[in-house]
């Protein structure tokens, strides 16, 4: 677990989860392993227990980012919250419209609704649609943090994720031009290195070529 700013870690198993210290825990996204181990282990060796976490959002429903949920959940008894959209994706009412196939986390119900502009335990929630149809980002203020989700990626600099994983490209690049209206010193991607200082100038330069 990597820290970013004091009270912000980054954890990175296969897609970047975040966890946001400040009075209570809150655990953005929560890995591909649906045992959790890493995350768990990452927890106990920064001080917590799981049931120090009391809230767990989710930025969208692909296996990487879900895949521990709900060990996670039974673990700490958080609430969980998502954006309206994503809702009916993480509780497998629905399936996504299309890539990147069959979703296959444990269902988990979700107990608060997120929206666009939503200031949630001191994070301003950011709908950026595209990657899936209720992705978000989550901008911590106070810390000059964007948690971007897969709204963008920093594997070989920062830039959009791959298609083959957008439901809808041109969607997503739209997004990746409203978080650059932002501004923030640092940026966890979902994927690939997190980007230290000078965050919201670089996906500005990102958004200028798209
Ligand atoms: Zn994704």
């Amino acid at each position: 677990m990597v820290k970013i700013v004091d009270g912000i870690h980054a954890l990175e198993t296969f897609a970047q989860t975040a966890l946001v210290v400040d009075s209570h825990l809150i655990l953005i996204d929560t890995g591909v392993d649906s045992k959790a181990t890493d995350l768990l282990k990452a927890l106990k060796r920064i001080g917590y227990q799981p049931r120090d976490i009391e809230f767990i959002v989710i930025t969208h429903t692909h296996p990487d980012h879900v895949g521990g949920l709900k060990t996670m959940v039974e673990k700490t008894e958080a609430v969980v919250a998502a954006h309206e959209i994503e809702i009916p994706y993480i509780t497998r009412k629905e399936r996504y419209p299309g890539p990147p196939g069959p979703q296959r986390h444990e269902p988990v119900d979700v107990n608060h609704v997120l929206k666009d502009s939503d200031k949630f335990e001191g994070l301003l929630v950011i709908y950026t649609p595209g990657h899936t149809p209720g992705s978000i980002a989550l901008l911590a203020e106070e810390k000059s943090v964007l948690i971007a989700g897969d709204s963008v990626q920093n594997e070989g600099g920062l830039q959009p994720m791959d298609d083959r994983y957008n439901i809808n490209p041109e969607q997503h690049r739209e997004s990746i031009k409203k978080l650059a209206q932002f501004e923030f010193e640092h940026l966890i991607p979902g994927h690939g290195r997190p980007v230290i200082g000078g965050a919201s100038q670089k996906l500005k330069e990102l958004a200028r070529k798209l």
